[in-house]
């Protein structure tokens, strides 16, 4: 199986003065990281019709796919048509189905097309249309030289639900067998471990693996052609026994909608008390659709009053052991389930930085806590990061704890491993 070589071209001066970020070609990048294909070239030009045709020139010779992005809009800076037009000789037509799509974007919108919007139906010669589902330009592909070359809108959301829908399909045929992959997330763990234990084990020889790194998981892709199913599904069988209870997702499932899954599963509410995380938690959690079935409600309490009025934690606690510590944290989840009478609370109180650490409590000290019809569970972390990582880690440990509590798991994430997930 040969793979296809693959080029991006993004198009527009706000990349070449720094004042935008391409984050189009990591998305793409990414995407076709996922099926097991990689770029061979990068490139950017500006909103110039001459560069932009030179470009495209020279990427369509020297690669089997090329990836457009940017410059299809209605306004005067919007070039990469024509320059399509004038670099492959095909003049720009108007293409109906094109001019269909945009005006219909304005009809579901109930507003007035402008007539410039029209140029945005002009396309070079036997293009194919790439549907734009959420935006006013549809994006085309057309081949020269033996090259699929994709033109995809600049505007990040657009660009890439048409990549997925429709771009990664094209080129997927294009490699023949379909690429077999499979992603497994891991929780608590470092890297360099994870490496460690992968090294000990024994996997067919046609499964390849791969990492990645999505702060604070851990992934490791399996992939495999087509014709080697079976060798996937049993190195995955592998992977799942080596790591056991670290491993917490698979494939497109995150920890939050795990989580949530389980709660449903289980029949169980919940409730949140959070401090140093600020709602991040309720965050995660409603962003999953239908969260109201599990999900009862979520405090902020970041001021000791507000612990105390919302929660009950008492005054003693507060100003004894302070608003990060053990009892605090007990008090907090023990409080939002009784105020909320929810089967599980769930609370978190800690020092996310970069100010405020002390001697006995450095920044990244961090308590969870877990209050269920048994009782409460409270551990104390030392977390390490910036503020943003802190608060993430926090979030996410929280969450786990959920998830082993659900999966009825006899083991606590222990604060030592925690320490070094960071360092790894
Ligand atoms: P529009 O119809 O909005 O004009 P377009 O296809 O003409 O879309 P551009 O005008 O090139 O696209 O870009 C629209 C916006 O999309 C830019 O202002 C920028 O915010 C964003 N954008 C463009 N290219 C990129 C990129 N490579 N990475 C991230 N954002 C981008
Ligand atoms: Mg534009």
């Amino acid at each position: 199986m040969n793979s296809p070589t693959i080029a991006v071209l993004t198009i527009g001066d706000e990349l070449l003065n720094g004042e935008l970020a391409d984050t189009n070609t990591q998305r793409i990048a990414r995407q076709l990281g996922d099926v097991g294909l990689s770029l061979r070239e990068v490139a950017t030009v500006p909103d110039d019709e001459d560069a932009i045709a030179a470009a495209l020139l020279r990427l369509t010779a020297g690669y089997d796919a090329l990836i457009v992005t940017g410059g299809l809009g209605p306004t005067a800076d919007d070039l990469t048509a024509r320059a399509a037009a004038n670099a492959f000789e095909r003049p720009l037509t108007l293409n109906d189905d094109a001019l269909r799509r945009v005006r219909d974007f304005f009809v579901r919108r109930e507003r007035p097309m402008h007539p410039r919007n029209e140029k945005q139906a002009l396309l070079p010669r036997k293009s194919e249309i790439i549907p734009n589902p959420t935006g006013t330009a549809p994006g085309f592909w057309l081949q020269h030289n033996g090259c699929c070359c994709f033109f995809l809108p600049g505007v990040p959301s657009e660009m890439t639900v048409m990549l997925t829908a429709s771009v990664l399909p094209v080129i997927e045929d294009a490699v023949g067998l379909p690429l077999l992959l499979k992603r497994l997330h891991i929780f608590g763990l470092p890297e360099p471990e994870v490496e460690e234990r992968l090294d000990a084990l024994s996997l067919p020889a046609s499964v390849r693996v791969a990492f990645g790194v999505e702060y604070p998981l851990v992934t490791i892709k399996l992939k495999a052609d087509g014709a080697q199913a079976d060798a996937l599904v049993a190195a995955a069988a592998t992977l799942r026994v080596a790591f056991g209870e670290y491993l917490v997702a698979v494939d497109d499932e995150t920890l939050p909608g795990v989580v949530g899954k389980a709660l449903v599963a289980a029949e169980k509410t919940l409730a949140l008390a959070e401090s140093c995380t600020g709602g991040l938690i309720a965050k995660l959690l409603t962003d999953l659709p239908g969260a109201s079935a599990f999900l009862e409600r979520g405090a902020v309490t970041y001021a000791n009053a507000a612990k105390h009025h919302w929660l009950g934690v008492s005054q003693r606690i507060l100003e004894g052991e302070g608003a990060v510590s053990e009892a605090c944290a007990r008090d907090m989840a023990h409080g939002i389930r009784q105020q909320a009478r929810t089967d599980l609370g769930l609370a978190v109180t800690g020092i996310a930085g970069p100010d405020g650490g002390t001697d006995g409590k450095p920044v990244g000290t961090v308590f969870i806590a877990l209050a269920t019809a048994e009782g409460e569970t409270v551990r104390r972390y030392l977390f390490h990061g910036d503020r943003a990582q802190v608060r993430l880690m926090t979030a996410m440990m929280a969450l786990e704890w959920l998830r082993r509590y659900l999966s009825q798991s006899a083991t606590i994430i222990g604060a030592a491993q925690t320490d070094r997930i960071d360092q790894g």
